[in-house]
């Protein structure tokens, strides 16, 4: 079956048409700029040249009339009709405590995602008028929302719970939920096959180290503790994001620098992270690794920083389950980036994990880069959250 899979921002969209039985992507592509002016859509059908198309999208009703269009034209199209798209899969940012796996969509179900919409209120609301426009333009095709924080809703009480007032969790739900759900699910199924086993019989930590970052530990097939917390800011640095420090910065630094706590909010989101650390050199690990190696201090000490914070997760993530059978680095910089990976393998051997440095230079694919032996697998599985999304959605059917 065919399965459209649908990632909405609040002024972008992104699509996949995937074979969930083969995993084949058909098309793929991104409405940029919707509401805004200037939008235009990029289509990429399998194996042709992409296509941009420069039309208005006031909303994102139009957007998805016109992916629905370039899926079924005569030239880029990869399908004749609408009836050749058994069902819409969307990512979901925020499924609080309700939604522990992906769920066909229903009017509930939508006002569910609504009310959620205080946990995530940048993204929740994108994704329901992404939602709302498949149903509108597709208003027989099923469509399912599948959470980013679905499967970290394993976790026990203790990992989940904050150091805070018990009646702040009781009245406003404040705990650690977790993102990248799919990805870590997807990842540590994968990294088990690689080695011939079910997860069910591992302990695996997963790195997901891209943009956004974050650790999982998945004992017994099951997630028991993840770094991203209420929002995506927690946990490691990331690219923009400050993850872990002391919260009493927050008050220092509105104080001195006379910010709000909304403007601080964005300083810790946007400013922050390799970007911040490396007085603002970039965001993007590849113009950091460039940086470091031609002699940027800034940008080495924030690769250092974060080689370092990745491998203090997995060193508690260990302590969480009792050991580790497998450590698996995805998403971009954790498939792509070997400075950051050798970084943390440094840590590794110096627990005794013997890592195989030519393999740790290969770039994202499924690689074993611990030596034959090692009682700790250390993997490269590269994610693919689309066919993960796919595939959740064709189970549902
Ligand atoms: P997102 O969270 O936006 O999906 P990605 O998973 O695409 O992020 O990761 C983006 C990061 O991956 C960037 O910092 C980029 O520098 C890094 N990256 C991507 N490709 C490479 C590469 N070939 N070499 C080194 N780093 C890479």
């Amino acid at each position: 079956m065919n399965i459209l899979v649908i990632n909405c921002g609040s002024s972008s969209l992104k699509y996949q048409l995937i074979n969930s039985e083969t995993g084949d992507v058909l098309a793929k592509g991104l409405c940029e700029r919707i509401g805004i002016d200037g939008s235009c859509l990029t289509h990429t059908p399998a194996g042709k040249d992409k296509v941009v198309i420069k039309e208005e999208m006031p909303d994102h009703n139009k957007a998805v009339k016109m992916v629905i269009d370039a899926l079924t034209d005569e030239n880029h199209g990869v399908v004749k009709s609408l009836s050749e798209i058994g069902a819409v899969g969307h990512r979901v940012v925020h499924g609080g405590e309700k939604f522990n796996k992906a769920v066909l969509i229903d009017e509930g179900v939508l006002k569910d995602i609504e009310e959620l919409s205080s946990l995530a209120p940048l993204h929740n609301p994108a994704n329901i008028i992404g939602i709302n426009a498949c149903k509108e333009n597709m208003p027989t095709t099923p469509q399912v929302a599948v959470f980013d924080t679905a499967f970290h809703q394993t976790m026990p009480k203790k990992a989940y719970l904050y150091g805070l007032p018990y009646e702040y969790y009781e009245k406003y739900k404040v705990r650690r939920y977790g993102f990248h759900g799919t990805s870590h699910d997807f990842v540590s199924k994968h990294a088990a096959e690689m080695i011939g086993k079910d997860r069910k019989d591992l302990k695996i930590i997963v790195c997901h180290l891209g943009n956004g970052a974050s650790v999982s530990a998945v004992k017994n097939g099951e997630c028991v503790d993840t770094s991203m917390g209420l929002t995506p800011l927690e946990g490691l640095m990331m690219g923009t994001r400050s993850g872990d420090m002391d919260p009493a910065i927050m008050e220092y630094i509105c104080k001195q620098e006379n910010l709000t706590a909304s403007e601080m909010n964005t300083v810790l989101n946007k400013k922050s992270g390799v970007y911040g650390l490396s007085n603002y050199t970039s965001s993007d690990f590849r113009d950091l690794g460039e940086a470091a190696e031609a002699g940027n201090t800034y940008a080495k000490d924030a690769l250092d920083t974060y080689s370092y914070r990745v491998a203090k997760y997995i060193g508690a993530y260990m302590m969480a389950m009792g050991g580790v059978d497998i450590i698996a680095f995805t998403a971009g910089i954790g498939e792509n980036n070997y400075q950051v990976r050798r970084g943390v393998c440094d840590y590794l051997e110096g627990m005794g994990i013997a890592i195989d440095d030519e393999k740790l230079k290969i770039r994202g694919e499924d690689l074993i880069v611990s030596k034959e032996g090692s009682k700790i697998q250390v993997m490269i599985v590269p994610t693919n959250e689309e066919l993960a999304i796919a595939q959740q959605t064709l189970a549902l059917l």
